[in-house]
């Protein structure tokens, strides 16, 4: 039952970061280990979403820590979905009423603002090129490669927060424990982001208050609106058959495909083949666990225990939720880490799982959504 105040964080990504912020804001001191360097002065390209949407559960977990309104400045809302059809017409179907909207955020400049207001705080200390190789749940022993030095380190933390990812090292330590419970599942789907850049003027191309989609059956793409004037698309796509990345070898089958299926937009993608072929196809993939927590030692936060796929655009946001729950849980905190971790991942665990399995099926609903777009232009023409 004693006060932990030597924490260790590992990932700074968005979770971790915004987790800092709300742990030393209650006096805690933290120390977060981040595999990879100082994003702000390197730009290594961590191979995640260049933008991300941000809705209001995410905004609530910003507002706690009075940052709302500096992203605001930066967000582009987006009132509605954009529909293109394959012959370039456009459907807008809105989100909701009048003013509401999803807004598209850049995963860098969010995650560099946390880091920009956590740093001065000289509770919070950033240890970036730390990659942590394995933890000794026992012990609390944390093993890190340095890799600026190349050398091996260990830490003794009282307590660990583990915010890193999908592919959580901290994780991997709990799924060695008794009765841990583990699912990955992967989509046969990959996806690669591709651009249409700013108009010359510094414009947008498309409507800029609008997600793009162009669902074509069992495959889509879409568009998110960037403060720069250009748009971040993303091909979702079959791994295999005959309408893939496989099936696409070079500029040739890559221009034929894109002329007959995305014709609006292949005319604003000027370094669309040299996009496709040099940026990397990521994968989609789900993760369930349970439990989060081990003894009062150990808690998994964000994707390291509940990593969505893209397609509600909630991963980052349900991370997000996570802190807002805890932070809310620590206003009755009596001092037991273990009890209040269980209450955490018992109250979150419900709504982790229904956020993924409605992931999935959103995937089905805007790859598909073409049936409906065309259904609803009918009824336009019908009405004249
Ligand atoms: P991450 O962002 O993965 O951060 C983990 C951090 O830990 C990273 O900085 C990583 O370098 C570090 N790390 C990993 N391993 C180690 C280690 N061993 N040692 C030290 N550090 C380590 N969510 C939304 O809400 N809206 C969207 O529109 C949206 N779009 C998406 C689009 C795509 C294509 C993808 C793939 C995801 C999208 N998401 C979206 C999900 C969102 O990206 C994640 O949910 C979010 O990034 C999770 O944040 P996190 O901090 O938990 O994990």
């Amino acid at each position: 039952m004693t006060e932990k105040k030597n924490i260790a964080i590992i990932g700074a990504g968005l979770v971790g970061s915004l987790l800092s912020l709300y742990l030393a804001k209650r006096g805690y001191k933290i120390d977060l280990y981040e595999r990879r360097p100082d994003m702000r002065v390197s730009t290594l390209d961590g191979g995640r979403s260049i933008n991300l949407a941000l809705s209001d559960r995410g905004w609530r977990a910003l507002r706690g820590i009075g940052i709302e309104e500096d992203v605001r400045k930066v967000a582009i809302p987006m009132y509605g979905r954009m529909m293109h059809s394959e012959n370039g017409q456009l459907t807008y179907q809105p989100y909701g009423k009048e003013g509401q909207a999803i807004y598209s955020v850049s995963r860098a400049g969010l995650n560099m603002a946390l880091m920009n207001l956590s740093e001065p705080n000289p509770d919070i200390n950033y240890h970036f090129n730390m990659q942590v190789q394995d933890v000794n749940l026992r012990t609390n022993e944390v093993y890190l490669h340095n890799h600026h030095s190349d050398t091996d380190e260990v830490i003794q933390p009282e307590l660990i927060f583990g915010a890193d990812g999908a592919f959580s090292m901290v994780r991997n330590a709990l799924q060695k424990t008794e009765r841990f419970n583990y699912q990955q599942s992967y989509l046969e789907y990959g996806y690669k982001e591709l651009t249409i850049p700013a108009a010359e003027d510094g414009g947008w191309l498309l409507e800029k208050n609008a997600l793009h989609i162009w669902p074509r059956g069992n495959y889509m793409m879409i568009a998110l609106p960037n403060i720069d004037g250009s748009f971040t698309c993303t091909l979702f796509f079959p791994y295999e058959g005959e309408r893939s990345f496989a099936a696409i070898k070079n500029d040739t089958d890559l221009l034929n495909f894109f002329l007959e299926v995305f014709p609006d937009a292949v005319a604003l993608m000027p370094d669309l083949a040299q996009e496709y072929f040099c940026n990397p196809t990521g994968s989609l993939v789900t993760i369930k666990c349970f439990p989060w927590s081990y003894e009062d030692k150990v808690l998994l936060i964000g994707d390291a225990c509940h990593a969505v796929v893209p397609f509600y655009g909630q991963g980052m946001n349900a991370g997000f939720e996570d802190i807002t729950v805890l932070d809310k849980m620590l206003d009755s905190f009596d001092g037991n880490w273990e009890k209040l971790f269980k209450e955490f991942e018992r109250k979150r665990k419900p709504d982790a799982d229904a956020i993924a399995d409605l992931a999935v099926m959103n995937f089905i609903e805007m790859r598909d959504a073409v049936a409906d777009a065309r259904f609803l232009l009918r009824k336009k023409v019908e009405s004249k």
